[in-house]
C-alpha cells in the first residue's frame, strides 16, 4: 500500500514542550517566548513534501479550554511555525485541532469529543480534508494518545521518541506497537522515505525527487 499522507502530533514533534514551573507539568507552550520547534522540523517536512506526501498536523490542544491562552495565540503559533517551515521550502497543507476538553473551564469547550485523540475523530477529518484514505497515513507522535489514535483509524504509525516517561508508559501501555521509532521528525521522515522507496514510486509524474 503507497503511503500518500503523513498527520503529525504538534507538542514534542514540532515544537518544543515547556516545563511550567509554576504548575509543575510539562505541557504544551502559552506564550510567544515558549514557542519554538524543535531542531530539523521545517527540513522533516519539507522531505516529506518531495517525496509527494501530504502533510497535517493533528493535534489535542485544550488550552484554551482550560484557560492558559487565548485563541488568538494559538493563531500566532501557527503563523509562526507555517512561516518557519514555508521559509525552509516546506509546505503544511492543513492544521487540524481539537480544543476541547472534558473538564473546561469554558463552558463552550467543555465536552467529550470524537475529535481527542486517542479518539479518531481529528484523523478522520484530516484523511477526508486530504483526500486520502487513513491506511494510506502515517501518524507521527511522541504521546501514547498518538499512537492509540493511528492504531485505532488504521494508520502506520511511528513514535518519536523525546521523554524518558513515554519510554516507560509505551513499554507498559497494552495495544501500543509503533510501527516505527524515531529520535525527532527528521529521523521520522528518513525512515518514512526509506518504507516509501522500499514500496515504489509514489510520486506524481513530472515530480522529481530532491536530494536532501
Ligand atoms: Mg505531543
Ligand atoms: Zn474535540
Amino acid at each position: 500500500m503507497p503511503f500518500r499522507a503523513v498527520l503529525l502530533d504538534r507538542d514534542g514533534v514540532i515544537n518544543r514542550l515547556v516545563y511550567h514551573q509554576d504548575a509543575g507539568i510539562i505541557d504544551s507552550p502559552f506564550t510567544r517566548a515558549q514557542f519554538r520547534l524543535l531542531p530539523r522540523v521545517p527540513e522533516a517536512i519539507r522531505l516529506l513534501n518531495r517525496l509527494g506526501l501530504r502533510v497535517a498536523i493533528v493535534s489535542n490542544q485544550p488550552g484554551i479550554a482550560k484557560g492558559h491562552l487565548q485563541p488568538e495565540m494559538l493563531e500566532w503559533f501557527d503563523r509562526t511555525l507555517l512561516a518557519q517551515i514555508e521559509s525552509a521550502g516546506g509546505h503544511i497543507d492543513r492544521i487540524l485541532y481539537c480544543l476541547h476538553h472534558p473538564e473546561a473551564i469554558v463552558p463552550s469547550l467543555r465536552r467529550r469529543c470524537h475529535c481527542r485523540k486517542p479518539q479518531t475523530g481529528l484523523l478522520e477529518k484530516a484523511a477526508a480534508e486530504l483526500k486520502v484514505s487513513l491506511s494510506e497515513c502515517y501518524m507521527v507522535g511522541d504521546g501514547i494518545p498518538d499512537l492509540l489514535a493511528g492504531t485505532r483509524a488504521g494508520c502506520r504509525t511511528v513514535f518519536v521518541r523525546k521523554w524518558k516517561c513515554e519510554i516507560c508508559q509505551i513499554k507498559e501501555a497494552r495495544h501500543v506497537h509503533p510501527a516505527l521509532v524515531a529520535e525527532d521528525l527528521w529521523h521520522a521522515a528518513k525512515l518514512i522515505r526509506q518504507e516509501c522507496a522500499a514500496a515504489g514510486p509514489l510520486l506524481p509524474a513530472g515530480r522529481s525527487l530532491v536530494c536532501c
